[in-house]
């Protein structure tokens, strides 16, 4: 349920409102708009007739929501969110790119990615310490010594740094590192983890899972938001269709329909999505065109000896001339990248 004060509604009449919905057992969250506050009641009792709320002082109106989410829609948030990581802000004008190796795999070849993606226009370093990999057999990460790379290669360039954490019993080690969390594909419906990264005070990007629906991926973005991290960042990367031409079919379309659904920034992962290195520009570009907030690109200085996902990984000069490139989609769509 979503209970919208009228805009002379003031901080008691909001608390008594509050106070209202949690003494019937309901979770409060706080929507602080320009215009009006707008406050989302969670819980499993959200009958709106229970409480005649409408005749308090200060409510406009009351909606019962029917979409299965609540905190993460339109209806909880009017304005889109912004999110900060440090002097960065994600949904704003600026696209951010966020690139770099699949894996850390040695602190030459992170110092050298990430000299590279700086210079190139990338505001955020990736590379993955843990990673999922569909092999058992194949490079798993470096573990704690990759996210000291990571840390070091901050310090160096000022570059923020996103990366993977795959369970809750690593999740401190992780959050102590990174500047962004980031959930991949493969534990978007892990609801112990999204529980866990709730509490934790960073940002998280959340990658959509390889089956999910764009409602089921919304429901993990709640999960996150509902136990009081607001700081959620989506990542469409391409999701299993009938089609093996590519790595997995790029959903651009979830751009807009999040846009329309959610407040929350929505950036795009064609690297994954495609897995061929020479489909990345192209929907990179598509991407920005289509309203994304940002890009997650894998870049490594030599592609050809990756321990990981080399096939799709762009060599620094094809980075650079996309960059470029995005300046100018950006533009075009009143965006930019710097
Ligand atoms: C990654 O970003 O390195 C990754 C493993 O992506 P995904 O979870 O989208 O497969
Ligand atoms: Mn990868």
């Amino acid at each position: 349920m979503i209970v919208v004060m009228n805009q002379k509604a003031n901080h008691k009449h909001i608390n008594a409102v509050s106070q209202r919905l949690q003494r019937a057992g309901l979770q409060v969250h706080l929507s602080q708009g320009v215009e009006r506050t707008i406050i989302g009641a969670i819980g499993d009792k959200t009958r709106k007739g229970d409480f005649a709320l409408e005749a308090m002082p200060g409510v406009d109106h009351v909606v019962t929501i029917l979409k299965p989410y609540t905190l993460v829609s339109r209806a909880f948030k009017e304005e889109d969110t912004v999110i900060k990581v440090g002097d960065l802000e994600i949904g704003g004008q600026k696209i951010h790119t966020m690139a770099g190796p699949c894996a850390v795999e040695s602190r030459e070849q992170l110092f050298e990615a990430a000299e590279l993606v700086k210079k190139a226009g990338a505001t955020i370093l990736r590379g993955g310490a843990y990673k999922p990999r569909t092999s058992p057999y194949a490079f798993q990460g470096l573990e704690e010594e990759g996210l000291q790379y990571l840390a070091e290669a901050r310090a160096r360039t000022g570059l923020k740094i996103v990366t993977e954490v795959m369970d809750a019993s690593t999740l401190p080690m992780v959050a102590e590192y990174a500047d962004i969390l980031q959930i991949g594909a493969r534990n978007m419906q892990n609801y112990f983890l999204l529980r866990a990264v709730a509490k934790v005070n960073k940002p998280v990007l959340l990658k959509r899972g390889v089956s999910a629906t764009i409602e089921e991926w919304l429901m993990s973005a709640e999960y996150i938001m509902a136990g009081g991290n607001y700081n959620v960042i989506l990542c469409e990367r391409g999701i299993r269709t009938y089609e093996n031409a590519t790595r997995n079919t790029l959903d651009l379309s979830a751009v807009p329909v999040i846009k329309s659904l959610s407040h929350l920034p929505i950036i795009v992962d064609p690297s994954h999505a495609l897995g061929q290195w020479k489909y990345v520009s192209p929907m990179a570009k598509a991407a920005v065109a289509a309203g994304a907030d940002g890009l997650l690109i894998e870049v490594h200085p030599n592609p050809a000896e990756a321990l990981c996902d080399g096939q799709q990984s762009l060599t620094p000069e094809n980075f650079r001339s996309l960059m470029e490139e995005i300046q100018r989609v950006a533009v075009a769509v009143g965006r930019s990248i710097i």
